[in-house]
């Protein structure tokens, strides 16, 4: 699985780097960054709930 962000639409809420701070982070202005776009298994889950939880719809999960 694969996760990316658009950046046209991230309005930098944050709530993806405390759902998931092992592939989300925020830059100096709080928009989010990928830290890892190929998701380990584990974290499947918690990138879908992250995704989930996005105001913005920002988030794309590529199974
Ligand atoms: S939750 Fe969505 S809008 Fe907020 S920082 Fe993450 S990707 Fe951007």
């Amino acid at each position: 699985m694969r996760v990316h962000v658009k950046a046209n639409e991230c309005q930098g809420h944050g709530t993806c780097v405390m759902v998931c701070p092992e592939v989300f982070s925020a830059d100096d202005q709080g928009f989010a960054v990928i830290e890892n776009a190929e998701v380990p298994a584990a974290l499947e889950d918690t990138v879908r709930r992250a995704e989930s939880q996005c105001p913005e719809r920002a988030i794309e999960i590529d199974d």
